[in-house]
């Protein structure tokens, strides 16, 4: 069912509030006719996790916003390049339904959100969720742009330019 979009007027399915993405920018710098031999990744099996190189360690969380207004947030899924140990707790604790205990621990964007340019690379700290939810990513550098879309929350505007083309 279409719904009057309240931003742009026109008629869309829905206004989505998550984006995917679907691997780390770590794999995007292999080139493709090395991409079998030298990433482990298979979205299958498991499209949240990837190591590359045997040393490159990634997992797949979300980078919520709040809207502004609104109860909802707006999700990035989105790549964390992690420490090995980290990946490994994580996978250990894949079907543990509490890990409410578990400390939180650092990692890098990789690939960052679309619509933050310079948000690759950005540290962020990731929190295990209970229940198989994905790791929660907060940035860590207050005064990045994305760091205070965490804070202050975006608007429908905002959401809109996310996942829809700009209004003509
Ligand atoms: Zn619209």
């Amino acid at each position: 069912m279409g719904f009057k979009c309240s931003v742009c007027g026109k008629e869309h399915d829905a206004l989505p509030r998550d984006m995917a993405h679907h691997r780390p920018g770590g794999y995007f710098e292999v080139p493709p006719d090395e991409r079998n031999k030298r990433i482990w990744f298979d979205a299958g099996v498991n499209p949240d996790l990837c190591v590359i190189d045997g040393s490159k360690f990634y997992l797949r969380g979300v980078l919520a916003v709040p809207i502004q207004g609104e109860a909802d947030e707006f999700r990035w899924g989105t790549w964390a390049q992690v420490e090995e140990e980290n990946l490994r707790r994580y996978y250990e604790l894949w079907n543990e339904a509490d890990v409410s205990n578990e400390p939180s621990f650092r990692g890098y964007l990789s690939g960052g959100v679309r619509d933050f340019a310079d948000s690759d690379g950005l540290e962020v700290i990731v929190e295990l969720q209970s229940n198989n939810q994905r790791p929660r990513l907060t940035v860590v550098l207050e005064t990045h742009p994305l760091a205070i879309a965490q804070h202050n929350g975006v608007t429908l505007e905002d959401v809109h330019a996310f996942v829809l083309p700009t209004p003509a």
